[in-house]
């Protein structure tokens, strides 16, 4: 099936939650895409409770708080939030493009806006035999649908908080999880470290430290993996699913390979409406690059303005476009919900 819409985002950063209100306010519908599992780019993966004091107009506020209100601002606009999949291919299809995903969901419109910060979340693989075979089979780097793991035994490897969050919150619904650290020092919030030692006390988590994975065994489904602690005899430990939360890296990915003319890993653009060097295609935020650039939020902000009023010209080509305030607007308000 193919989604049509007036403009497609992929990513959900900062920079493109505050383009579907600029898109929104113009009367046009939006889809956004993102790799991750939530939505926020680096002020969510990155540094969620650190203070960011150049907003305008905000003294102070963490990573987590812009994104809640960036959310909440947009709120009005029901824009379609994609997450888990990563755009993989743009396709023109005469004036209009395709944009598919590592899902196989199609969307057609006339724009994207590509606000993809410094390129797409990936998850730092292990290395470890058979993990290639039972990797989303049994082993997976991200939880799509926790059911899956209900009444299963679960192995969590991993020290930082996705790795204690999900050790935490699976074992409400699993037979038994064992939560496995290659060393003892786990990087997670210490609240949710002593809530573990706390129901491990019951039997339903245990904790093994200094262990690493060796590899995974079965045939067609994950039927055990062999675990090791240094200079030790490789143990094998009867489970159903694993999972490995061991951080994520930035990587451009595939978007170096979609035509766009390129600077230092960014897409050029020009800075009338942010436009790369194919029609009906822009980059803002991070993402782009132009002479004077700041890699800052308030610059994206800036940018997805502009880059909204050419998206409309061209959803919209035979309806003239009106510059009107927030304030003083009617139709604006009636699209806020402002009675
Ligand atoms: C520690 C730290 C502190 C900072 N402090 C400040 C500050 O105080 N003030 C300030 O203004 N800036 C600050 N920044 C910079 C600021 O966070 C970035 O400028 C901002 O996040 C850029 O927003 P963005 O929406 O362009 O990209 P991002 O926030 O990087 O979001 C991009 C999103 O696109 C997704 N994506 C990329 N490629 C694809 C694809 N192919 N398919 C699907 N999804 C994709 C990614 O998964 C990601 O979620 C800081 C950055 C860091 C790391």
């Amino acid at each position: 099936m193919i989604v049509k819409t007036d403009a497609v985002i992929i990513g959900a950063g900062p920079v493109g939650l505050f383009s579907v209100f600029e898109l929104g306010i113009l009367g046009l519908n939006v889809q956004v895409i993102d790799n991750l599992d939530k939505i926020g780019g680096q002020c969510i993966e990155l540094y969620p409770d650190k203070p960011i004091y150049d907003i305008p107009g905000i003294p102070d506020c963490t990573g987590e708080i812009l994104i809640k209100n960036l959310i909440k601002q947009i709120k009005p606009f029901k824009a379609g939030f994609h997450l888990n999949q990563r755009v993989n291919a743009l396709k023109k299809n005469n004036k209009l493009w395709h944009v598919i995903t590592s899902e196989n969901k199609i969307f057609e419109t006339p724009n994207i806006i590509i606000a993809g910060g410094v390129g797409s979340f990936e998850p730092r693989k292990v290395e470890a035999k058979n993990v290639e075979k039972f990797h989303e089979n049994g082993f997976y780097y991200f939880v799509r649908d926790k059911s899956k793991f209900k009444d299963q035994v679960v192995a969590i490897f991993g020290s930082g908080d996705s790795a204690l969050d999900w050790t935490l919150e699976l074992s409400n619904i699993a037979k038994k999880v064992y939560l496995i650290h290659r060393r003892d020092d786990f990087k997670g919030a210490a609240y949710t470290l002593s809530k573990i030692k706390e129901i491990s006390k019951l039997g339903r988590i245990e904790i093994k430290t200094f262990y690493q994975l060796k590899g995974i065994n079965g045939d067609k489904k994950l039927e055990n993996i062999e675990i090791q602690k240094e200079g030790q005899p490789v143990e094998i430990l009867k489970i159903d699913s694993a999972l490995a939360f061991f951080g994520l890296k930035m990587e451009l990915g595939p978007i170096a390979n979609w035509g766009l003319n390129l600077e230092d890993k960014c897409i050029l653009v020009n800075t009338k409406n942010f436009q790369t060097n194919e029609e009906g295609i822009f980059a803002i935020g991070d993402i782009c690059t132009y002479p004077g650039k700041l890699k800052l939020i308030l610059s994206g902000f800036h940018e997805g303005a502009l880059a909204a009023r050419e998206c409309f010209a061209r959803a919209r080509p035979n309806e003239k476009f009106i510059f009107q305030y927030t304030t003083s607007s009617t139709q604006i308000h009636k699209r806020l919900g402002i009675k």
